[in-house]
């Protein structure tokens, strides 16, 4: 099956110049959702991770299901204001200003290895900070994974683990 045919790249969105991939028309069919999961699961399953780790938003709709599917717990990344009780937080830079996300202190032990997924890898730039933020919290980040690639932002130079992904723009 080809995923691609199931992503919709919406022009201009959120503002002039970029090309969005919308996984929502992924989510919408049932097989090519299904497919997805499976395909990740066969990336992420030989590093044998303790638990897995969604980024703020898509990163939740594209971990949850594999963690069920691994039969392994689930913790998100998220932006800082939204997650009660203790949390660990990491600041990094944007093209203008920057971004603080966070994560509950408890959400992992030291030594635990994640692996930390997203929908789409641009500039890396979320990925690298998630990580950094998940090593503040004593974890070993033994790689990450993607659905989407856009290969042209070159963001798997911006993130020492390895990087899976399924489909790749360029
Ligand atoms: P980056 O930090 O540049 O790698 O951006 C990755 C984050 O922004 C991910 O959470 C994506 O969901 C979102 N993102 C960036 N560019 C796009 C795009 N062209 N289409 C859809 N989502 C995007």
């Amino acid at each position: 099956m080809d995923l691609k045919e199931h992503i919709r790249a919406v022009p201009d969105f959120p503002k002039p110049g970029i090309l969005f991939y919308d996984i929502s028309t992924l989510l919408m069919h049932a097989e090519a959702w299904q497919e997805t999961v499976r395909r990740l699961t066969d990336e992420v399953a030989p590093y044998k991770p303790d638990m897995l780790v969604g980024i703020e938003s898509r990163g939740f709709l594209t971990a949850a299901p594999l963690a069920l599917e691994m039969g392994i717990g689930f913790f998100m990344v998220r932006k800082k204001g939204k997650l009660p009780g203790e949390t660990l937080e990491y600041s990094y830079g944007l093209e203008y200003g920057s971004d603080t996300i966070e994560m509950q202190a408890d959400a992992v032990t030291p030594g635990q290895r994640v692996i930390v997924l997203d929908d789409l890898l641009a500039t890396g730039g979320t990925m690298d900070a998630s990580i950094q933020l998940l090593r503040r919290a004593g974890a070993e980040v033994a790689a990450a994974a993607c659905i989407i690639e856009l290969t042209f932002l070159e963001g798997r130079s911006k993130v020492d683990v390895p990087v899976h992904t399924l489909v790749s723009y360029d």
